[in-house]
């Protein structure tokens, strides 16, 4: 579930403007607070650690943290923290082949309570969450090209009923209905999806993930079921 409020110092609101705002307030799910560890609510707190295109937004708890952008180098966050995630698997449009047989998806949000930005030449700070990925190969333009196979340090493998997909430092695991897990093991993989303008801990209609897509707020790539053994 999205906040409903971010609460930031003026030096924030002065650096993101009302619309970066409104787009932290998008993208930030209820996660946990990174001081007390316990669910965030409604209205969060938002420090900003400004370094670069490592800069990190992360939630707190208004009663646990006051909103601060700190510019004077990566100093808070806390290293060590776990950061949640919600993903969710089932079928969706096919981009593979572009008919119009489902095939799974395994779409996740990667980090409820810690969003990235990244300063652009214009002076405006933008989402760098999908940046990462991409660099391994995931794609955020379809195009008319075929879905791209991220490189090895994504994996994906069914454990009993469950899904797990492991990318970079992340690991990530999530069940699916009979019908889907067939799929996916018929097809041998799935479309692993991260993205940050959707919670997947929630419903997920074909329209938003349409939205999300178009918008390039998707990074997509085709992962290869891989067997128990390998
Ligand atoms: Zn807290």
């Amino acid at each position: 579930m999205p906040v409903d409020e971010v609460l930031v110092d003026d030096l924030t609101r002065a650096k993101l403007g009302e619309s970066g705002i409104a787009d932290l307030r998008r993208r930030f799910g209820r996660g946990d607070c990174l001081t007390c560890e316990r669910p965030l609510r409604r209205s969060v707190a938002v420090v900003v650690d400004e370094f670069y295109a490592m800069t990190r937004a992360s939630a707190y708890h208004p009663q646990c943290h006051q909103p601060v952008w700190i510019d004077s180098g990566p100093s808070l966050i806390p290293k060590n923290q776990a950061v949640s995630y919600h993903c969710r698997l089932f079928l969706g449009p096919n981009v593979l082949s572009r008919d119009a047989n489902p095939i799974p998806w395994f779409l996740v949000h990667p980090s409820l309570e810690i969003l990235g930005l990244k300063p652009t030449e214009s002076g405006m700070w933008v989402s760098s969450d999908l940046d990462i990925f991409e660099r391994f190969g995931f794609i955020t333009k379809l195009d008319n090209a075929p879905l791209a196979e991220p490189k090895d340090l994504v994996a994906l493998w069914v454990r009993r009923n469950s899904v797990v997909v492991t990318a970079l430092a992340h690991r990530w695991s999530c069940t699916g209905d009979p019908h889907t897990m067939r799929r996916l093991n018929r097809m041998k993989g799935a479309v692993v999806a991260i993205t940050t303008v959707i919670d997947p801990g929630e419903e997920v209609t074909p329209e938003m993930l349409e939205a999300a897509v178009r918008s390039e707020q998707c990074a997509m790539g085709w992962v290869r079921l891989r067997q128990a053994n390998q």
